[in-house]
């Protein structure tokens, strides 16, 4: 991508709104805009990340063996009033009626209506286990949308829903998008800490969350250190293996770590000071065994083995990928901007051109763009007509891992020097070599 042809819509000064660092940067380096309140849209640099964002969660849920569909946004009333949740939800269900008043709603959440997608198809114990997935938008009409889209009103969620015919079956389930949840986050460069939950208004009672320790975060939690060392599944690991899933689920359910509403502070304070830790936390995703809750009043039933009718049991599972993008910057940055992990960077290297119009840094700077891309490396080029200093401070806001940068003197002796993001570091080296490093 050239940068003259890219539509990035960087801010000169801080954004007074923005409370967090994360907001403040996302605004700043022209990724999100607010529409109204907590509604935004994604301009191109941040859909790039939410993109990445989402490949990684869909890779790992179709890994462990999660099917995806897509279900709409709006629903309609009558499911919610079937299983009793229309008039339980509350003020932070978006209500609205059709032409006809038909009433209708903007979905929070999707348990009804994945449970009707199930009971129109799904009749017999030999079509389980099964487990359904989305990535869509929702709405919630939060009391307090804030941090950008961190809390926002409408945001994307991944949503799976497993469907078993026992509770062994539904423990399995939870068991693999236990798994699949540790390796997704681990993937964008987050230490996630699976917590015990509450439940809320979906019921059940197995639960957890997964937490990224910050500062900012609005949770407040309490876990013991080990957790920092934990090894994450590997990428072979066997979501078919029941022992070996149960296995990663009891090793990192094995310490203390709770958020504020499950709190026991006579079992934390029983661990060790120095292994204690007491923080905030961002609630990432959350996991739900809720059993027949749904299926029951629902009519959701497959035959069994015994010739009998059984009520599946359920499990829900979310992400928020539009708040993953503000906890990974969160997580990661410094005081000139974002520093993306290489997985979800929107470009994964930027080649600044010092001085665009000037013959040998072009064709300095063509040269290894057009090496970069045919790599296919998510490359983007600087060849504004704008003062170097500018463009490194754009360069260093926008977070690219890698930096190419190109000037008169170094082009001279077909030379280039590589910059990274992270460290600082820089490198001179020739237009070859840094091509072979790169590629
Ligand atoms: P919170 O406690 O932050 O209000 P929640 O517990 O209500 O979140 P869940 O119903 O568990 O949210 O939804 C699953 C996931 O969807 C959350 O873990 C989070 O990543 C994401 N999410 C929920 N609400 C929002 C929101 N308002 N803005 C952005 N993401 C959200
Ligand atoms: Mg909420
Ligand atoms: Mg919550
Ligand atoms: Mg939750």
């Amino acid at each position: 991508m050239r940068l003259s042809r890219f539509f990035l819509p960087i801010l000169k000064e801080n954004p007074k709104e923005a409370e967090i660092v994360s907001h403040r940067l996302m605004l700043r380096a022209g990724m999100i805009k607010q529409q109204s309140q907590g509604i935004y849209t994604w301009l191109p640099l941040g859909k790039r990340v939410l993109d990445k964002v989402n490949a990684i969660i869909r890779e790992e849920q179709n890994r462990s063996g999660a099917v995806e569909l897509l279900m709409p946004t709006l629903q309609s009333a009558e499911l919610w009033q079937e299983s009793g949740r229309y008039d339980a939800y509350g003020k932070e269900m978006l209500r609205i009626k059709d032409r006809q008043e038909r009433p209708m709603l903007y979905g929070p959440t999707n348990e009804e209506m994945i449970t009707d997608v199930f009971r129109s198809y799904v009749k017999s114990y030999k079509d389980l286990p099964l487990n359904l997935y989305h990535i869509q938008l929702k709405f919630r009409d939060e009391i307090r949308p804030r941090f950008g889209t961190m809390r926002s009103r409408e945001f994307l969620m991944k949503d799976a829903y497993s469907f078993d015919l026992s509770r062994e079956g539904a423990e399995h389930a939870y068991n693999r998008m236990f798994a699949a949840y540790l390796r997704t986050f681990a993937r964008m460069g987050l230490r996630a800490i699976p917590m015990r939950a509450d439940t809320g208004p979906i019921g059940g009672n197995l639960s957890h969350e997964f937490i990224i320790l910050a500062d900012t975060g609005e949770s407040e939690v309490f876990c013991h250190k080990d957790f920092l060392g934990f090894d994450v599944p590997a990428e072979d690991t066997d979501f078919e293996d029941v022992a070996g899933l149960k296995a990663i689920f009891d090793k990192w359910t094995s310490r203390y770590a709770a958020t504020s509403e499950m709190h026991d502070a006579p079992a934390f304070e029983a661990i060790p000071e120095g292994e204690r830790l007491s923080a905030r936390g961002i609630e990432v995703g959350h996991i739900f065994y809720f059993g027949t809750k749904y299926s029951e009043v629902m009519g959701a039933r497959v035959q069994g083995p015994d010739g009998k009718e059984h009520a599946v049991h359920m499990g829900s599972y979310g992400i928020g990928p539009t708040r993953l993008v503000p906890a990974i910057i969160e997580a990661s940055h410094d005081e000139n901007g974002i520093i993306w992990p290489k997985a979800i960077a929107p470009f994964e290297a930027i080649v600044i051109n010092m001085k665009s119009g000037d013959a040998a840094c072009d064709a300095a700077c063509e040269k290894i763009y057009a090496a970069l891309q045919k790599a296919g490396i998510d490359v983007l080029y600087d060849d504004k007509d704008e003062r170097a200093g500018a463009k490194f401070a754009t360069a260093d806001l926008i977070g690219a891992p890698v930096q190419v940068i190109a000037g008169p003197r170094g082009v001279a002796n077909g030379e280039v020097e590589i910059k990274d993001r992270k460290t600082g570091e820089r490198e001179t080296l020739t237009i070859e070599a840094a091509i072979n490093r790169l590629t």
